[in-house]
């Protein structure tokens, strides 16, 4: 049986080797909640935690192009783990919203508001008694140990880029300031938020039965000529600024790229010891599509809990047990939610009509209680 560490009875982790593949969001959040949380005043001697990433600072920066939702919600959660780790202000500080007082929106196609708001590339190796795969949606590490466990196409295709203004005058209204989707553009969603004083992103989806080729920087020429007539076109439910923006866009942030997501696993604690001490976190758990605008949070949230249970048991099966009753249900809620909004982000006729009029009484709700 696991008891709950004490002076006397050292946490799992006390004294282990443990390292983490990918230094995403999981992988970060895990390891400073473990700094954070570990009971130092014990004398448990801390776990020596190695962070392996594949790519470099450079590379890593800029190079997803799109912005996140952090969020305070109960099921998300991901600002109290900032706070928790007294990161909270330093994020807010860079963040959309403290510098344009912005907030989240739901548009019609004329842009009226319907809402209120281990081996490694070196050839050598290490090794560790937990292994933290941190590795992201396409975990290197998952499909080799579980093969049949893989991303599933969630029916959406999305387009995407940044635009760029000479000044933050010009970035055309209301993308200046809020963030967020435009509805009723006749099975094709738009989702747009400002990046920072002199950029703003859009992103066009679509459903459709197959997932595409990806596409992304660098592109040539032509590549680029194509998406970019190819999103005017498949967005012309929408009126301006959709085209302005579209027009202002930056070639090498460019990108064609599928919506997929796939449930989470239990880790199995019966498994062989080399088996049982490697654990997943994040998208390489759970990945879920930007329409949940939730990955992120669940990725802190994962990193907080895990270290949580590491620092405060003494039986690895207990600290996964404990970590999956809190991590498996709330992203299967946010996959389900990410469902929801492709299907209200993509609807037509009387669905669509359906979705507004429960955003309208959502909104009557909010202002009722205000
Ligand atoms: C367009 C878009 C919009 C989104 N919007 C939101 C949002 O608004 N709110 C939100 O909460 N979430 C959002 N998300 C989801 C969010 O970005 C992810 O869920 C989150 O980044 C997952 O964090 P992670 O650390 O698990 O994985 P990642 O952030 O993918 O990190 C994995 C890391 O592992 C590294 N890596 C991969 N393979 C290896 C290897 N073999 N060896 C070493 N390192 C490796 C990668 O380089 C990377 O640094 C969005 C996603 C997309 C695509």
């Amino acid at each position: 049986m696991s008891a709950s560490t004490s002076e006397s009875v050292p946490p799992i982790a006390a004294g282990k080797k443990i390292i983490v593949i990918g230094a995403g969001i999981a992988g970060l959040s895990f390891a400073l909640s473990l700094c954070k949380q570990w009971p130092t005043s014990t004398g448990h001697e801390f776990p020596s935690v190695t962070i392996y990433e594949r790519d470099t600072k450079e590379a890593r920066t800029g190079r997803e192009g799109y912005s996140l939702s952090i969020r305070s919600d109960g099921l998300s959660g991901g600002m109290q783990v900032l706070h928790r780790l007294n990161l909270l202000e330093r994020i807010l500080r860079a963040s959309i919203s403290f510098a344009g007082n912005g907030s989240f929106n739901l548009w019609n196609t004329t842009w009226e508001s319907v809402l209120v708001r281990v081996y490694l590339g070196n050839g050598t190796t290490d090794e560790c008694d937990i292994l933290i795969a941190a590795d992201g949606a396409s975990s290197k590490i998952r499909t080799q140990l579980r093969p049949a466990d893989r991303l599933t196409f969630s029916g959406v295709v999305c387009i995407g880029a940044t635009s760029r203004f000479d000044s933050a005058e010009a970035i055309p209204r209301p993308v200046n300031r809020d963030w967020g989707a435009v509805l009723g553009g006749g099975g094709v969603g738009l989702f747009v938020s400002p990046v920072d004083s002199r950029s703003a992103l859009w992103c066009v989806s679509y459903t459709t039965d197959q997932p595409r080729e990806k596409m992304r920087h660098p592109l040539s020429e032509d590549q680029v000529k194509f998406l970019l007539t190819e999103a005017l076109e498949r967005g012309n439910h929408f009126s301006e600024p959709f085209q302005t923006l579209v027009r202002a866009t930056d070639p090498t942030t460019l990108m064609v790229f599928n919506a997929m997501d796939k449930q989470p696993f239990r880790h199995d604690s019966t498994a062989s010891p080399g088996m049982s001490s490697i654990i997943y976190i994040g998208d390489s758990n759970h990945a879920m599509s930007a329409f949940a605008g939730n990955g992120a949070n669940m990725a802190l949230l994962d990193g907080w809990d895990l270290a949580e249970q590491l620092c405060g048991t003494d039986s690895l099966a207990a600290a996964l047990r404990a970590y999956d009753e809190k991590s498996i249900p709330r992203s299967k809620t946010a996959i389900r939610w990410s469902r929801w909004v492709i299907s209200m982000m993509h609807a037509t006729g009387w669905k669509l009509f359906l979705y507004t009029l429960l955003f309208k009484a959502v909104m009557l709700l909010m202002r009722w209680r205000k």
